[in-house]
């Protein structure tokens, strides 16, 4: 795998994004954040972040030492963390403590976790981005197929239709991954459907069992919503093609997912952030061969036996609020979802639909 890991240098103060490399003998990517909106959180909240990531109390005045610092700077720069997912307790006479111990995003371990599949990818790690997807779109042209941008936190994260993907600093995967195919466009269809077969696989392999995939591409554990899968498409009708593949995933919940207007749910047991990211870019690429030489017919049948909605009633949402009820019977050879309405059965094309339990 190569691989880059960026931070925002706060050399004079100034927020100027920058490649810290990491890099034991790999190359680095070269992308680079000349085109981001503001950041909203400060490098050095970040350097503050990393050096409480054991869980345990340090005081401000030795963070403040450690970064040449005032113990002021320490305690400003932590001001209103808790919106971004972090939880710290500041106890007087003991210092800070993250509630929760941070696993940081670690190329070499995400490497390990990934094994072979590991050498086609390009990982670029980031401390923050807009969204993975958006900037991994607008430097497409310059990476390479299996190009990888993972960040802690992302400002503007996006789902399908403009939704929004609401991410933790430190409690959530963020990532989007660049692959090229020769068939067009038009070949790609149950693309998404097949991604989502791949990340139930990972959290298998990291010892989720009860995942379970909602059509078209959302990951459920019995709580609620776990993960979201967004792809982005662009080529030919008949090729090649190029497709950005982003995937948001909760390890634990903060004060934002609480708001969102769904169940939504994070790993029950501790998982390695960096195992699993290593697992899911190992899965996502062994489907993506699979998917390229068959299509997803090949997976058809795996991706049924994921769907917790098989052979169930739902209701079929649409953008202006219409509804439509059936019985899912399952998906066709493209990704269309079969559906028994009356007695008639429909195939319905992902577009703007969400599907909800009745
Ligand atoms: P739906 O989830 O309504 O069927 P969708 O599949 O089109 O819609 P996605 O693009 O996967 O949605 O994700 C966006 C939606 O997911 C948001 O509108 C919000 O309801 C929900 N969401 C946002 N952030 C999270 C999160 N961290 N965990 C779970 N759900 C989230």
């Amino acid at each position: 795998m190569v691989y880059s890991h960026s931070s925002n240098s706060r050399a004079n103060g100034a927020e100027t994004p920058v490649l810290r490399a990491v890099c034991r003998g790999f190359v680095l990517t070269s992308i680079y954040l000349d085109c981001c909106p503001a950041f909203l959180l400060s490098a050095l909240t970040f350097d503050i972040l990393r050096l409480l990531s054991d869980g345990a109390f340090h005081s401000g005045e030795a963070l403040a030492q450690r970064l040449d610092l005032s113990r002021a700077s320490v305690w400003q720069a932590l001001q209103g963390v808790e919106q971004y997912g972090v939880e710290i307790h500041s106890v007087r006479g003991k210092g800070y403590r993250l509630s929760q111990p941070i696993e940081w995003l670690d190329a070499a371990r995400i490497a390990a976790a990934a094994g072979d599949a590991g050498k086609r990818l390009s990982l670029a790690l980031f401390d923050q981005l807009e969204s993975s997807n958006s900037v991994l779109l607008r430097r497409a042209a310059q990476c390479n197929s299996g190009t990888v941008l993972a960040c802690e936190w992302q400002s503007a994260g996006r789902g399908r239709l403009g939704r929004q993907w609401l991410g933790n600093l430190g409690g959530s995967l963020l990532f989007s991954l660049l692959w090229r195919f020769e068939q067009g466009v038009a070949g790609l269809s149950g693309l998404s459907l097949a991604v989502g077969v791949a990340l139930v696989r990972a959290l298998r392999l990291a010892g989720i069992t009860d995942a379970r995939l909602k059509w078209p591409n959302d990951v459920f554990l019995p709580q609620g919503k776990l993960a979201g899968i967004l792809i982005e498409v662009s080529g030919d009708t008949l090729g090649p093609s190029q497709v950005v593949i982003g995937v948001g995933l909760n390890l634990r919940l903060g004060q934002m997912q609480r708001q969102i207007g769904q169940p939504v749910a994070a790993l029950g047991q501790p998982v390695s952030r960096n195992l699993l990211l290593g697992l899911l870019l190992q899965q996502m690429l062994l489907v993506l061969d699979q998917f390229s030489v068959h299509g997803f017919a090949v997976l058809r049948e795996e991706w049924q036996s994921m769907h917790y909605l098989h052979q169930q009633p739902v209701r079929l949402l649409a953008p202006n609020g219409t509804e439509r009820f059936g019985v899912v019977q399952g998906v066709a050879e493209d990704g269309t979802l079969l559906l028994d309405e009356a007695g008639v059965l429909q195939r319905i094309h992902a577009g703007e639909i969400s599907l909800r339990e009745c």
